[in-house]
């Protein structure tokens, strides 16, 4: 590396003496040819005498050019040089993982953007660092949950504290079945974060798939003892979406309305249009979200209450769902917001779709 730095200041210094010496030559050559015009050398002897004072305020001129030269190309080489060995330093400690790395932001403008930019793109690297090291630690996490179930119930098995029978192996089946659905869902969060999903958009009027999705899951509802209610503004809306994408964003909203609602609550999905865009609302009279965890529900892992997705048995409760259905929304061209106005006052997620070009 020093050999480098080395090549490139002798680099800027040879330039600048390069500038320096062809100065000097034209301002002599000058001199030669204006006083060269008047009379040749050796004819005059008054202008031979004014020609010497010439050429010796010349060479004496010339003599502190080239030194003032040398001096400020040396320190325009340290000052250009000193904040780009730093970001090449930083950078190669960068490359070698370590993130926290800052470099000075130095005074002259074209430097300082530089080192902004390097002193930020570290900082994107040390965010992303962090996220992959959390991301990791939920991974475990999560998969520990129903593995250490599984072990329980094996060894329970083993030691003959637990009979074999349908009941133990149905209490089996349960965590190995959230243990899929889980690598499911972690599968899927990577292609939609990764942008890999391909969607089949097509038109189709929303207003059936809303209809099938509450069908599909009104039994759970049921069981809960929960009230569930279609309202729709319009008898039919054409939009342009993936259809199985949209019942599965439906799925997991009408899904978290149930599992987030306690008995004898409403949930109420409402389908209307605005100006360009179909906008569907989940709307329930569950547990609410509180104003400081509404900006994070979207985000990977993020549950608001752990204990109470513990209680509901395993039913999903991963933190997962909604940074699923965000992106595939986003995807789609719409977007997936939350509204609530606070614990135990209910919840809505509302999402928007594009209209199809030509309604049906
Ligand atoms: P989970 O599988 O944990 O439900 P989601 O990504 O679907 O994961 O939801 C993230 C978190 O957002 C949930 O853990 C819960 O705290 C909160 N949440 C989602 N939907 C609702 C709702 N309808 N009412 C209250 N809280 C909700």
């Amino acid at each position: 590396m020093g050999r480098l730095w080395r090549q490139l200041r002798w680099r800027i210094v040879a330039a600048q003496m390069v500038v320096v010496v062809v100065g000097v030559a034209l301002v002599l050559l000058m001199a030669y040819v204006i006083l060269g015009l008047f009379a040749p050398p050796g004819v005059l002897a008054e202008l031979d005498a004014f020609r010497r004072s010439v050429f010796t305020a010349v060479s004496v001129a010339a003599f502190g050019a080239i030194i003032a030269g040398l001096m400020t190309s040396f320190w325009l080489a340290r000052e250009i040089l000193r904040p780009l060995r730093q970001i090449t330093a930083s950078s190669q400690r960068l490359a070698h993982g370590h993130y926290t790395e800052r470099v000075p932001v130095p005074a002259s403008d074209e430097l300082a953007q530089m080192a902004e930019n390097f002193n930020q793109m570290a900082a994107a690297l040390e965010q992303v660092e962090q996220q992959r090291v959390a991301l990791i630690g939920n991974v475990s996490h999560e998969l520990r949950t129903p593995l250490a179930g599984l072990n329980g119930y094996l060894e329970g098995l083993m030691d003959g504290v637990f009979p074999g029978n349908e009941e133990t192996f149905a209490l089996m089946d349960h965590e190995v079945r959230r243990l899929r659905r889980l690598v499911d869902d972690l599968q899927a969060l990577s292609r939609v974060e990764a942008g890999q999903i391909t969607l089949q958009l097509a038109d189709f009027d929303l207003i059936p798939l809303v209809e099938r999705v509450l069908r599909q899951l009104g039994p759970s509802a049921e069981s809960q003892e929960l009230q569930m209610e279609a309202d729709f503004a319009v008898p039919s809306l054409s939009v342009r979406a993936d259809a199985d994408r949209v019942a599965q964003v439906l799925l997991n909203l009408v899904g978290n309305a149930i599992r987030y609602t306690p008995e004898g609550g409403r949930i109420v999905v409402e389908v209307k249009a605005a100006e360009r865009t179909a906008v569907v609302s989940v709307s329930d009279t569950g547990v609410g979200i509180p104003a400081e965890a509404l900006p994070y529900v979207f985000e990977r892992f993020y549950r608001v209450d752990t204990s109470r997705t513990r209680r509901s048995g395993g039913s999903g409760g991963s933190g997962i769902g909604l940074t699923i259905s965000r992106h595939l929304v986003w995807a789609m061209g719409g977007d997936l917001t939350a509204v609530s106005p606070g614990p135990d006052q209910g919840s809505t997620f509302n999402f928007t779709l594009p209209l199809a070009s030509r309604p049906k």
